[in-house]
């Protein structure tokens, strides 16, 4: 499914997300990530602050750079596996992350 797919296709309002995030990720060890995807990465050697705005609200600039990166999908996956709690990662912020992982948590 694509990030585009994937954020269309989930509710808003759903409770409980530490559940749904733990569920998630219980199966999977950071350490066994394939992070090769990162080499093909957009925001190479662009300022990592730009992908960590203080509110979502001055992430547009991040979620730019993101639209044509050519490993989005790769970058999403990673930081949902991984639990990355901020930041834009795959175009999306730490509130849209949340409802990805309710909604997959939901889905299975
Ligand atoms: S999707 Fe965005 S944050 Fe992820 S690698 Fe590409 S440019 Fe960087």
């Amino acid at each position: 499914m694509s990030v585009e797919a994937t954020l269309e296709n989930f509710p808003e309002d759903q409770p409980d997300v530490a559940a749904a995030e733990v569920a998630y990720i219980g199966a999977v060890s950071i350490s066994e990530l394939d992070i090769s995807w990162k080499r093909r990465a957009a925001c190479r050697g662009i300022d990592p602050d730009l992908f960590y705005p203080v509110k979502e609200s001055d992430a547009d600039d991040a979620r730019q750079v993101c639209s044509g990166c050519p490993v989005r999908e790769q970058c999403l996956e990673y930081a949902l596996a991984a639990n990355e709690k901020y930041g834009v990662w795959g175009g999306t912020s730490e509130r849209e992350r949340r409802r990805i992982l309710r909604y997959r948590s939901q889905s299975q």
